[in-house]
């Protein structure tokens, strides 16, 4: 792509042909070409008298410069004396908005805590920033176990990238999302926007890669918008639950590129770690946590981060309802209530809601009464999950469905025969599991 100083020096080129010298000096020789993006050339003159005079005197000329140049037609803005600063500041805030996804509030590099565990990958997301578009560490491929901050380094690296420099295009995604956006723009005649919208950024977060395994016009299309950012010498980093060498349905030759740049694992955090991630936690919640009870919690829960943080967030709510210092009871009582069997409990709203995504129906969709097939398989698979992933009873379950006990004990049934021979149904379930374990 030509830069906004080539597109304008074209422009005074043409124009140069057209216009006399004298008018050229007296009313351009100020002006600074800004940007050109959705159709509007942007330039900047030093007074609003000279910004009257480009539009009643020369708006058409350039117009028709930029036609001759890009046959096709185009907005002028043109700014004046101090207007620039403001719109400025309002394309960093349309640029923020953007990037401002849910996660990557408080996902810093700050706020990241460094061990022995992920020392490794924390360097390699730091070398990204320093140094984007680095062959050595492009694409990074940071992998691990869920819980283990991997999304947090992805946003960490977004976040420090638009600080240091705010023009650069970055585009985050899910792997999933990846896949529901495509097909829902193939479905919509969309498919070239979708393509251009991931293909020209200048620095690509995909999180949760392992979901476009085995999908293959997923894969196909993420290959190449891969080559076409690679190409331009632009930044990729991935994230994925597993290494590309345990991605059995991935295609080799997204495999090879994958294992082309830097691959950083993420390990579950030692126990001085965790004991320092608890402290920060609960120091960020506003709660002071005796060294006991730091030790204590360190020492209970071992393989995740998330659920470390569950726990601190249960105890910052027992301890506002009951005002009670914090106890090693009270710890158990948090940990029994967060997680079971070493496994984080999720609420029945998240299950129903992550499988709805999945699906690309509504949450109502799936508590309603709609016979539309991928419905009705939204609506089996959530009430095993729940069944599976929480202690709720048959009963319990139906409430939240609208269903009665037997009508769930019957969809459960289902699943669970179904399950035993058919592949494509046990992996839908294991990366909704996935999903759900990926959120708080
Ligand atoms: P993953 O993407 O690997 O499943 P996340 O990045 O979502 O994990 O991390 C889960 C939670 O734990 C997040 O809230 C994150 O901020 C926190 N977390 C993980 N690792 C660390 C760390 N080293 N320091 C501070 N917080 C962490
Ligand atoms: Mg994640």
């Amino acid at each position: 792509m030509n830069s906004i100083q080539d597109i304008w020096n074209g422009i005074m080129a043409i124009l140069s042909g057209k216009l006399t010298t004298t008018s050229i000096n007296t009313w351009f020789a100020d002006c600074v070409p800004i940007d050109l993006h959705d159709g509007t050339l942007v330039i900047h003159t030093s007074t609003p008298f000279k910004r009257d005079i480009l539009h009643s005197r020369f708006e058409e000329e350039i117009k028709d410069a930029l036609r001759e140049m890009f046959s096709c037609d185009f907005d002028l803005l043109i700014l004046a004396g101090d207007e620039l600063e403001d719109y400025r500041r309002e394309q960093e805030d349309k640029k923020k908005a953007e990037l401002s996804l849910p996660e990557m509030d408080g996902y810093t590099f700050e706020n990241f805590i460094v061990g022995k565990s992920n020392e490794y990958a924390y360097a390699a997301a730091q070398g990204v920033v320093k140094n984007p578009g680095s062959k050595v560490y492009n694409p990074l491929f940071i992998y691990g176990n869920s819980g283990l901050g991997k999304t947090h380094l992805l946003c960490a690296i977004g976040t420090a990238i638009h600080e240091a420099n705010p023009d650069a295009k970055i585009a985050f995604v899910k792997g999933d999302d990846f896949t529901n956006q495509m097909v829902r723009s193939i479905k919509e005649g969309t498919a070239d926007e979708f393509r251009q919208k991931y293909r020209g950024v200048d620095l690509f977060l995909v999180d949760d890669i392992q979901f476009i395994a085995g999908k293959e016009a997923t894969q196909e299309e993420f290959f190449h918008t891969f080559n076409s950012i690679y190409e331009a010498g632009h930044q990729i980093v991935i994230t994925s639950d597993r290494p590309p060498i345990d991605m059995l349905r991935l295609d080799d030759r997204l495999r090879t590129r994958f294992e082309g740049g830097m691959m950083a694992d993420v390990q579950p955090p030692d126990v001085e770690t965790r004991m320092a991630i608890i402290r920060n936690k609960a120091g960020h919640l506003g709660m002071q946590l005796s060294d006991d009870i730091v030790a204590y919690i360190a020492q209970k829960i071992t393989a995740n981060v998330r659920q470390i943080e569950g726990v601190i967030n249960r105890l910052t709510a027992v301890r506002e309802i009951t005002g009670d210092e914090i106890t090693r009871d009270k710890v158990d009582v948090a940990i029994g209530v967060v997680i079971r069997d070493g496994v984080y409990v999720p609420t029945p709203e998240t299950i129903i809601a992550e499988t709805a995504r999945y699906f690309q129906v509504t949450a109502d969709d799936v508590k309603g009464v709609s016979r539309q097939k991928n419905i009705v398989t939204a609506r089996h698979i959530t009430s095993y999950l729940i069944r599976n992933l929480t202690n709720l009873s048959l009963p319990g379950i139906g409430a939240f469905l609208n269903r009665d006990h037997a009508t769930v004990l019957a969809s459960i049934r289902k699943i669970e025969n179904q399950i035993k021979t058919d592949k494509k149904l046990a992996d839908t379930i294991r990366d909704i599991t996935s999903n759900i374990n990926s959120r708080q």
